[in-house]
């Protein structure tokens, strides 16, 4: 067993969480109504161990959509498909250093990186390509069920009509990239960025997200049910830029304080990766100005605090 004594390592946890539970700062993303309406008292914290180790607090049966954690898998599937060189010739890996929406591009003309808007947009156009737009949420949706362990998930209708309806930010990255030519030949625009909005509104719960996360901290491979879902050398890819990327304006903060690769959406998610060891799943509505989950921030550093997991903490 990785963590041997497991039930008093989820005793602290529950310390943590208790704690952690009394910060209610932050506002809960009011962009589209479907998001200005969630509960913003919801906290939900999972555990899956890469031997798949499982504890769950508050509301982990709760659904909410994955936003911008959906961005890294999209990058693993492009990956997977493409290749690195390829998927790199039309995406960055380095932080942009402005918000997730900047309506800027790198001194290439492509987008920083693939946990930002534009980059994660630029993924969405080079997943599965020449298959019809039906069968490539099917196959985004399939690995999202693999990855929770052949869970159901679901879909949130309103929140993806409300997404399309206020896009317009969005659809000005995507033309300023196209002005770039940055997209593969032949890309229809619009429905790439359907395709984005849908991927946003993919719905889970903490408690089959942490097996998505345990998935990656086992190098691609499902944790309970034994799939290879990707191979190691994609997941090395997409941890790297969780770690340098994955938290909007803070990535660098959080990858000096924390030290664990990680991805926030506004939703208030966060899938929090300990390589080799655990994938955690944290939702909690209420974000800070840069559009992080606040509890969600804290519990990281509470649990770093008090656990070894900084990857340089071995040192
Ligand atoms: N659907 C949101 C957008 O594209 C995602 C934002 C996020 O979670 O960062 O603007």
């Amino acid at each position: 067993l990785v963590i041997p004594d497991f039930e008093s390592f989820c005793d602290e946890l529950g310390k943590i969480f208790r704690e952690t539970l009394k910060n209610n700062n932050g506002k809960v993303a009011d962009y589209i109504p479907q998001l200005a309406r969630v509960h913003p008292d919801h906290f939900a914290i999972s555990v899956c161990t890469v031997d798949g180790q499982r504890y769950s607090f508050g509301d982990s049966k709760v659904n909410f959509c994955l936003q911008s954690s959906c961005k890294p898998i999209n990058y693993c599937l492009a990956l997977e498909e493409l290749g690195e060189e390829r998927v790199h010739s039309h995406i960055g890996r380095e932080p942009s250093g402005q918000s997730f929406n900047e309506l800027a591009l790198n001194s290439k003309g492509l987008p920083h990186n693939p946990m930002i808007n534009a980059g994660a947009m630029m993924s969405c156009s080079l997943i599965d390509r020449e298959s019809d737009i039906a069968d490539r949420f099917d196959k985004v949706s399939k690995t999202w069920q693999a990855l929770c362990g052949d869970k159901q998930i679901s879909f949130n209708n309103s929140v993806y009509l409300s997404e399309r309806q206020t896009a317009d930010r969005n659809f000005a990255l995507a033309y300023f990239m196209r002005e770039k030519n940055a997209f593969p030949e032949r890309t229809n625009l619009t429905e790439t960025l359907e395709f984005y909005f849908q991927c946003c509104s993919i719905e889970s719960c903490t408690s089959d997200l942490s097996v998505a996360a345990a998935s990656l901290a086992n190098a691609g491979t499902n944790p309970l049910t034994g799939k290879v879902i990707f191979g190691a050398s994609t997941v090395q890819n997409c941890l790297s830029l969780m770690l340098s990327c994955g938290m909007y304006d803070f990535s660098g903060e959080f990858a000096f304080k924390i030290g664990l690769p990680a991805k926030s959406g506004v939703s208030g998610a966060l899938m929090l990766v300990i390589p080799n060891l655990m994938g955690i799943s944290i939702w909690s509505p209420r974000l800070d100005q840069v559009g992080n989950t606040v509890r969600g921030v804290e519990f990281c550093r509470r649990l770093v605090e008090r656990f070894s997991f900084h990857q340089y903490d071995s040192l």
